[in-house]
């Protein structure tokens, strides 16, 4: 059932960059969005009532670690910045995630995400390793596909395993560059749908250029990506250590560096991008390179405040995204939506960002970087990826533009939303999820992953003592 009336709009915003605002109803066919206005019923027709509401496109987050939802509040990782973050929580627990805990963390994540109105995302998955034995890419399309959201495969790793002082740790993994674009040419050839309607995607994604990639493997990296079709995405200066590697290594900046790498251009986006001098935001916009903007995971990590208000105003593309959980246990787009409105404007003053440009970023700003140009903004033509936002709450009572609810208050909770016409949000809940048995699910996983890293320590802290 694809073909629907949504009535009684009296608050919506279609999500363009004018921040344009609609009303009345809109007419679905088909998975598509046919009229929007002062529409009468057809007869037959099945309506959605969106009486008190606030309809918006569904939201894109443009970068998340699923398997990091059951990586949250790690002690270790609590007060830790970037570097020892990463040793400390994803380093440390990667070996233990086996296919049980890797489903149920990214049921964990997708379920957040479909609750507070995402209705795409990209997973940056970068731990794969022969140690595994299952292929955490089937898991995920898998867990995406059941649930019925859009989704985008960033497929991460790399060529050079990045090591940490813990004696406890195995290098990060790595494979050679063959097997690497195989297994990446293996997915797609599997799970890649090229369509403009298509809701699974690959993308070549390796976890950063700098530390997990040998000197030398970028330009073939590009260059197999767009043989392929497939689009290109990684963490770019998400804090100084890139900019240091980069200086002291190549002696440019990141994004200089990467402009002789082939690795600009419409068809790639980088995560954080928080350390960008003016010149490397002028050259992010002019070749129209993508930023997913993680405003918590950076607050929370203490890394900074990426320029996304520059490289806006400069004509460039942002998205928004939230990052994995063990860096941002707030996972969820409505909660970006308004740490980043609040942040911009706390270190930059008011005219940073407006609240309607806080919502084309999480809408037509993250379709537009992961390629679904037929998606993010409400108008006939658009494919129907619809939310809609009750605001019945206390925190949204007394509005008087209640359209902006979704971003001001960061508390609109979803009451139904649609991926190409099809629901899948329906009432505020799941169809065919049992939250409770998740609950259940995560606790159970959670403890295991504790139990599995104590014992991973304990001979090495036998070791240790006896040296
Ligand atoms: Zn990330």
């Amino acid at each position: 059932m694809t073909s629907f009336l949504i009535t009684n709009i009296d608050y919506g915003l279609t999500g363009n960059r004018e921040g344009d605002r609609l009303s009345g109803a809109i007419r679905v066919q088909d998975g598509r969005i046919t009229d929007i206005g002062d529409l009468q019923p057809q007869e037959g027709e099945r309506i959605v009532d969106a009486s008190g509401c606030v309809v918006t496109p569904g939201l894109v987050n443009t970068h998340h670690h699923l398997f990091q939802s059951v990586l949250k509040a790690v002690p270790e990782g609590m007060n830790a910045p970037l570097d020892d973050w990463l040793m400390n929580v994803p380093y440390s627990y990667w070996p233990l995630i086996d296919e049980e805990t890797l489903r149920i963390s990214a049921r964990i994540g997708l379920a957040e995400l479909l609750l507070t109105g995402t209705t795409t995302v990209c997973d940056h998955h970068y731990v794969f390793s022969d140690r595994y034995d299952y292929d955490p890419a089937n898991v995920l399309f898998e867990e995406a596909e059941a649930l019925g959201i859009r989704f985008v495969l960033a497929r991460g790793g790399g060529t050079k395993g990045r090591s940490f002082p813990d004696p406890s740790l195995p290098p990060s993994p790595s494979e050679t560059l063959d097997a690497f674009l195989a297994s990446i040419e293996q997915t797609a050839s599997r799970w890649h749908d090229p369509s403009p309607t298509s809701s699974r995607r690959v993308a070549v994604a390796p976890t950063t250029p700098t530390f997990n990639l040998e000197a030398g493997d970028l330009p073939d990296i590009a260059r197999f990506a767009r043989s392929k079709g497939l689009r290109l995405h990684s963490h770019l200066s998400e804090n100084r250590t890139y900019v240091d590697f980069t200086l002291a290594k190549y002696g440019k900046r990141p994004v200089h560096w990467l402009a002789e790498q082939e690795w600009l251009g419409p068809d790639v986006w980088f995560a954080h991008l928080v350390e960008c001098d003016p010149d490397e935001v002028r050259l992010l916009a002019e070749t129209g390179t993508g930023m997913a903007h993680c405003p918590q995971a950076n607050a929370r990590l203490g890394s900074g405040i990426a320029p996304a208000d520059c490289l806006y105003q400069a004509g460039g593309h942002i998205s928004l995204a939230v990052d994995g959980a063990g860096a941002n246990e707030a996972a969820d787009m409505g909660a970006a939506l308004y740490s980043a409105f609040s942040l911009h404007r706390a270190t930059k003053g008011v005219q940073a960002v407006r609240a309607e440009t806080l919502l084309n970023w999480a809408t037509e700003g993250g379709a537009k970087v992961l390629g679904f140009e037929e998606a993010g903004v409400l108008q006939p033509g658009m494919t129907a990826d619809i939310a809609i936002f009750d605001i019945s709450s206390p925190r949204n009572m007394g509005l008087h533009d209640p359209a902006l609810a979704p971003v001001l208050t960061g508390a609109a909770s979803l009451r139904h939303s649609f991926v190409g016409g099809r629901q899948i949000v329906r009432d505020g809940s799941i169809p065919g999820l049992d939250l409770a048995g998740l609950g259940a699910d995560a606790r159970r996983v959670t403890r295991q992953l504790m139990e599995r890293r104590k014992d991973m320590l304990a001979p090495n802290r036998a070791r240790a003592a006896l040296a």
